[in-house]
């Protein structure tokens, strides 16, 4: 649409799309509005509603994954969680553990990352085990804990929907729901994403590829949800040094390919705390958004992935290492002047 068109003028091309038997989503953008045709086979005859009051162009969308593509949207999208950002030219840092095991657990391993630099608190409170004998998560009684992270420190939360049948309660919780790697094709976990309020974080599956991720994505999207934040954490391969394999090209390739925010996990992709550090500078370099790392001020006790979870003072010399990374990254690239944005580190 053009610059300056009005809610009544954006109506009647929705409603001629729609007359057509496609949905149309106004995608509202700094100066102008584009409107996104969906639900379409093949092309559209842009005869339609080209000659309508206020319509500037007709831009036609090659990529399969159309609201996540920067066909339909060229701006980053930023997603604003509590006061956080994630997008564009902030790198936000996620930590914690990996399940929330405790109160006392919990709030000893927030205490310490947000006095080092955390901005989020991550924290499992229902896990995706392999072994239906390994520890599930606390269930509702984590959500409470990680409720009572928030209040104490101030830092929102973000925990995972195992399914959909906990997506009700853990969105109630959560300032952020984590969709874990093995349910990346989750459809129906993927469809109440969509009309959840709350930002989703998307991981990578294991075996996907950044096409299949971005239509995931799309599925989250197409439900209404805009707030996506895609996160790589790493894919199988004949590797064993690793528990995985960090796939750091498949950042350029989706901030490319996607306006939306890509972070990266360094702790599922390595399995083994000694790689983290150097993975998480790699990850900064590449250019990602932000970084999802687990943290635990008992390792050895943890009751899940101990041997990935970085030591407090181990995640505050993370944070001193990426944080001139950043900036190098940030005026190297003339992306974005890092000073220029608040939040970012
Ligand atoms: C996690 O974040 O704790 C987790 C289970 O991650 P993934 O889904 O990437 O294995
Ligand atoms: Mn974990």
């Amino acid at each position: 649409m053009k610059r300056g068109a009005t809610p009544a003028e954006i109506e009647v091309v929705v409603s001629r799309i729609e007359q057509k038997g496609y949905i149309a989503r106004p995608i509202p953008g700094g100066e102008r509005v584009a409107i996104c045709v969906l639900h379409n086979d093949g092309p559209v005859d842009a005869s339609l509603f080209l000659q309508l009051p206020a319509v500037k162009e007709a831009i036609t969308v090659t990529r399969p994954y159309k609201l996540v593509s920067r066909e339909s949207q060229s701006w980053d999208t930023i997603i604003d969680v509590g006061g956080v950002r994630i997008g564009n030219a902030h790198l936000t840092i996620m930590a914690g553990p990996c399940a929330i095991e405790s109160e006392i657990q919990a709030l000893t391993i927030a205490r310490m990352v947000h006095k080092s630099g955390a901005q989020i608190f991550r924290g499992g409170a229902f896990k995706p085990r392999t072994s239906p004998y390994a520890f599930q998560g606390l269930g509702e009684e984590g959500l409470k804990i990680l409720a009572k992270v928030r209040q104490e420190t101030g830092m929102p939360v973000v925990t995972e929907a195992i399914d959909h049948e906990v997506f009700d309660l853990v969105e109630q919780y959560a300032d952020i729901v984590q969709i874990g790697a093995r349910n990346m094709q989750n459809f129906s976990l993927l469809r109440r994403a969509g009309k959840s309020e709350k930002p989703v974080l998307l991981k990578r599956g294991m075996a996907a590829t950044v096409d299949e991720w971005l239509m995931a994505a799309e599925y989250v999207m197409e439900g209404g949800n805009d707030k996506v934040i895609l996160c790589e954490r790493g894919v199988r391969t004949f590797a064993h040094h690793s528990r995985n394999t960090l796939d750091l090209s498949a950042v350029p390739v989706v901030k490319q390919e996607s306006h939306l925010p890509v972070i990266v996990d360094p702790s599922h992709a390595a399995g083994f705390r000694d790689q983290v550090i150097p993975l998480s500078r790699a990850a900064v370099a590449v250019g990602c958004h932000g970084l999802m790392v687990e943290v635990h001020h008992d390792p050895e006790t943890a009751l899940s992935d101990g041997p990935q979870s970085l030591y407090p003072d181990q995640f505050a010399d993370l944070y001193r290492q990426i944080e001139p990374i950043f900036r190098v990254y940030y005026t190297s690239t003339n992306g974005c002047r890092a000073s220029d944005h608040r939040g970012a580190i």
